[in-house]
């Protein structure tokens, strides 16, 4: 890593393990630590590994301690369909909310226009789509549990953009996202009023914003610009996952890659073939998979099921254990996640169905 790199939330940062232990140590990310994996023991995400640090946790568990409210805000930019990337996240709003969090869900309709020109009206099929997708997943809509708005119609996070605004200079955004078109600076800021909004409709209580490592600098923006403007309200904190390479082990999951990632409305026939074709840690051929055993820290084979598609930590470990004693065969084990993806994405589906109504409901769109 580049000693002026910067993470860019809205471009193509590329992570290795390296740059995640410096962005711990240079933005003071917390290490989730052993009794925060115990007091998450229901999460696989971070029984895993996979969410790897935080800032302000203990907030949480104090308010859960002490039976005090405690929010979790995220959302998701509609511009496209669920996919494996946008899967973690809602995974991880849907458990904080099983905990107790009143959960609070934005569907980004002001980033997707000043990001990739979608216009409000035409983002709306993929915001209810996408609504439908986490309701789905196991996000449970009422009222007293979430709250979920549009950016353009909420009248909140555009005050907060107002508010904070006068705080925020030139040299501030540069040193954060560096050189920007002026829209999206403005949809950082929306964005602080989204992270904020629990404690502005609902009064101060700790907030925590489950993230992919590459929207650490909203936070920094968000926390920065509370503990100035918000003096009564509690600084939201975080959980930081690591991102999911490409498929097909390319660096990164990524549109203009369509063999890197699937999403949840293609065809079964599609993600089939990716899902075989994606890259693995197997060796040569089966004489020398046998002898030398295969490699799962670096198989995207692993990696999803660990991430997604395999909910018993034993017969995880069971697939690790085979496959570097040179047990299990690619193929094979391609075939075994083909068949459990494949189950998971039509069970999602016929959920989904159910749910795209409500979620119009939700959403107010005709
Ligand atoms: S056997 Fe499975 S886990 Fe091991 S390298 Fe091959 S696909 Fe990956």
């Amino acid at each position: 890593m580049p000693d002026d790199f910067r993470i860019d939330p809205w471009g193509s940062s590329v992570l290795y393990d390296e740059d995640y232990e410096r962005l711990i140590k240079e933005f003071g990310i917390q290490e989730v630590s052993f009794t925060d994996k115990e007091k998450m023991s229901t999460n696989r995400f971070f029984r895993r590994k996979i969410i790897f640090g935080h800032r302000d946790l203990d907030a949480i568990f104090k308010a859960i301690d002490n039976k005090k409210p405690w929010a979790v805000m995220s959302g998701i930019k509609p511009s496209g369909p669920f996919h494996l990337g946008t899967l973690t996240t809602a995974l991880e709003i849907v458990e904080f909310q099983k905990m107790g969090a009143k959960a609070y869900y934005c569907i980004a309709d002001i980033e997707s226009y000043e990001d990739n020109g979608i216009s409000y009206k035409d983002a709306e099929p993929d915001a209810v789509d996408n609504l439908a997708d986490i309701l789905a997943l196991g996000l449970d809509p009422d009222p007293k549990k979430t709250y979920i708005w549009r950016q353009s119609e909420e009248r909140i996070v555009k005050d907060v953009a107002f508010k904070v605004g006068r705080l925020v200079t030139q040299n501030m955004v540069n040193a954060i996202y560096g050189e920007k078109p002026f829209g999206l600076y403005l949809a950082a800021l929306i964005q602080v009023g989204d992270i904020v909004l629990p404690q502005v409709l609902d009064g101060p209580q700790p907030t925590i914003v489950p993230v992919g490592i590459d929207q650490d600098p909203h936070l920094r923006l968000t926390r920065d610009l509370t503990r100035r403007y918000y003096k009564n309200f509690f600084v939201p904190g975080a959980t930081y996952h690591k991102l999911l390479q490409g498929l097909d082990g390319s660096d990164k999951m990524a549109k203009r890659n369509p063999n890197s990632y699937f999403d949840f409305n293609e065809s079964l026939e599609s993600i089939e073939k990716k899902i075989k074709g994606a890259f693995t840690g197997g060796r040569k051929d089966k004489k020398e998979q046998e002898q030398l055993g295969g490699q799962p820290d670096i198989c995207m084979i692993y990696k999803i099921e660990m991430y997604h598609f395999e909910e018993d930590d034993k017969k995880l470990e069971e697939i690790y254990k085979k496959c570097v004693s040179g047990q299990l065969m690619c193929g094979d084990h391609k075939n075994h996640c083909v068949e459990k993806v494949l189950k998971f994405i039509k069970e999602h589906r016929k959920k989904k169905e159910k749910l795209i109504d409500r979620a119009r409901m939700l959403l107010n769109i005709e």
